[in-house]
């Protein structure tokens, strides 16, 4: 991953022509799409009047022709920019770091000083550092709602699970679906799983929204298994959960409350989530395995999981990603993964379901290899429980596999 991909707009202020280009290298090599330069501080001053809102980081220099760098410093604020700021100079240590002093007493944020000559080491060490910080706080910083709505959309039953059905591949029967976390909001723009489930993390709500999703995926199943006693919801448990052991206790009560067998449920853990060893995560996975729960190692390929991580978690599934069945007919090194992950589930004894089938041609590929079920836009996309039980009733739980079909 790109280490500064977070700046979208950067302009960078130096006489010396040589420095510009170093710099403009640099950004270049790490995706930031506008990279302006401007020669002195009066330059750049006004190119950012024009680009305020669009400029995310502006590195200078402190010694210019006409305007020094501590001046400089002073117009950006009263220009309106408070935005990120890296200062590269050949001053003293010293000097930098009072610069950035005053900087930080103007309201800038200073993210890093580099003493010249410029090497991608100091480079990196003020950016890469930065990433992190920048990634601790995007969702925060991207999303679309405040703390109440989410909190309050959370605990009035508007966040709710949607169902992928998971097809098996001999006989195009829907043995199941996966219950994936949907926030339709009224007068607003639907929030992905992928930013409301991050930020329910970050925000020490993961627990309750899983528990609340997770009730309302039994209800649901309640009235599944009326029409089809042998289907199974998988529910995806965020890694932060795992290493909690109090976890399956907190499940199984859920479980009986409602009354339904662990026989129709199955938990889908990340593979990046298991990779650190932790023996609390080991026992949670193992103890649901002994209640009777299949587990599930979701987007199997992504991390760096191998033959032996797999033996040291007791998984019954794996769950190709989607972005190597994706593209298994077109790209080698999909295809080849592919074929990896089916030979080490076979060794390993666990089913293997492939995900993101979105075309006859993957689907065809996918059933060729043996993998037992899928999942994927061609063949059903998520829906609402009602439309779940429909399809199970009225579709006769049946998707045809065999040709040139696909999701409405
Ligand atoms: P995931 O668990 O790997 O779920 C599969 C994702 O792939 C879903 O995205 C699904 O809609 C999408 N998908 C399935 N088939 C296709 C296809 O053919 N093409 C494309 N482009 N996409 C396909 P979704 O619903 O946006 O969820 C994204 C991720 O958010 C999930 O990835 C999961 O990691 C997380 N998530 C969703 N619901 C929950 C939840 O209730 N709890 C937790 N912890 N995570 C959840
Ligand atoms: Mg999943
Ligand atoms: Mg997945």
């Amino acid at each position: 991953m790109s280490a500064i991909q977070s700046y979208k707009s950067v302009l960078l202020v130096d006489d010396d022509p040589t420095q510009i280009a170093i710099l403009t290298a640099y950004f270049v090599g790490q995706n930031v799409t506008t990279i302006m330069s401007a020669k002195d501080a009066s330059e750049a001053l006004t190119t950012l009047a024009q680009h305020l809102d669009s400029v995310d980081l502006v590195v200078t220099d402190l010694q210019m022709p006409n305007m020094d760098g501590v001046e400089f410093l002073r117009h950006l604020k009263t220009l309106g920019y408070d935005k990120n700021m890296a200062i590269v100079s050949c001053l003293s240590r010293d000097i930098i770091d009072h610069t950035a002093h005053l900087a930080k007493m103007h309201g800038l944020n200073i993210i890093g000083c580099i003493k010249k000559p410029l090497t991608r080491k100091l480079l990196d060490a003020v950016f890469q550092k930065q990433l992190e910080e920048i990634s601790a706080l995007a969702p925060l910083k991207d999303q679309s709602f405040t703390l109440v709505e989410f909190t309050g959309a959370m605990r009035a039953g508007e966040i709710i699970p949607h169902y992928q059905p998971k097809i098996d591949l001999r006989s195009g029967k829907v043995v199941g679906a996966e219950a994936l976390a949907r926030w339709p909001r009224d007068n607003a723009t639907p929030v992905s799983p992928v930013v409301f489930i991050d930020y329910a993390e970050k925000n020490g709500m993961i627990e309750e929204l899983t528990f609340r999703l997770f009730e309302s995926v039994l209800i649901d199943l309640k009235r599944i298994l009326a029409i089809d006693p042998g289907q199974k919801i998988a529910v995806n448990l965020s890694p932060i959960m795992m290493p909690n052991i109090k976890l399956p206790d907190q499940i199984d009560q859920l479980m009986k409350e409602v009354g339904i067998r662990p026989a129709n449920i199955s938990f889908e853990v990340t593979e990046s989530s298991v990779l650190d060893l932790d023996t609390n995560t080991l026992e949670v996975l193992s103890r649901l395995r002994i209640s009777g729960f299949d587990v599930a190692i979701d987007d199997f390929g992504t991390g760096s999981a191998n033959i032996q991580t797999l033996k040291n978690f007791p998984y019954s599934e794996l769950k190709i990603d989607q972005s190597f069945i994706k593209n298994v007919t077109t790209n080698k090194f999909s295809s080849e993964t592919v074929r990896v992950s089916i030979a080490l589930a076979r060794q390993m004894d666990m089913k293997i379901v492939a995900e993101g089938v979105h075309n006859d041609d993957i689907l065809q590929f996918v059933r060729a290899s043996g993998i037992e079920q899928a999942q994927g836009f061609h063949l059903a996309k998520p829906m609402s429980a009602q439309d779940f039980s429909r399809l199970l009733s009225h579709g006769n739980g049946l998707i045809d596999v065999s040709s040139s079909s696909s999701a409405a």
